[in-house]
């Protein structure tokens, strides 16, 4: 069943549902956590979301992509996402490219790359090792523009000081 949603995946469908993600992004920007969201597609509709809250829950383990894993294994009922898709602004970081392959989520789509920490090809691809009993397949650059810019915005704010530091993210989270 799952498949047949797969085959009609297509370079719009992907931008309508980063565009979701973005949303969710810029909801950590508002609350001075670093700007990453995600959502976790499952038969063409969106059953999870979440954002970044590493600041505000003051936990490294509030990343988007972690919360949305959680919430849709309470949706779909089972800890494996089998026939989802994860939609993600950055790409993500080792603890959620770890968690996307004990979740056996099978397709992973990624506005943009984080060259200091992306654990999704940049600095390692723990989505496709052989290694591991579970791979998973990787769309890069979905909007790649709009979700760097708000990456870079987040920082410049930082930098001037328009959010607060304490409360700001840091380089190199996903
Ligand atoms: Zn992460």
């Amino acid at each position: 069943m799952a498949k047949a949603y797969f085959d009609k995946v297509d370079n719009e469908t992907d931008e309508l549902f980063m565009r979701e993600a973005l949303k969710q992004a810029r909801k950590a920007y508002k609350q001075g956590d670093t700007p990453i969201g995600c959502v976790i597609v499952y038969e063409g509709k969106i059953i999870a979301r979440g954002y970044n809250r590493r600041n505000k829950d003051k936990t490294a383990l509030a990343h988007a992509e972690i919360l949305a894993i959680k919430k849709a294994t309470k949706v779909i009922g089972d800890w494996r996402l089998e026939g989802c898709t994860m939609y993600v602004t950055l790409e993500p970081c080792q603890m959620c490219a770890g968690a996307i392959v004990q979740a056996r989520v099978p397709r992973v789509v990624i506005g943009c790359m984080n060259k200091k920490a992306g654990s999704c090809g940049s600095v390692i691809n723990l989505l496709d090792m052989k290694e591991f009993n579970h791979r998973a397949s990787i769309t890069k650059g979905v909007l790649e523009e709009r979700c760097s810019k708000l990456m870079s915005d987040f920082f410049a704010d930082l930098r001037v000081g328009a959010i607060n530091k304490e409360q700001g993210g840091s380089h190199g989270t996903a």
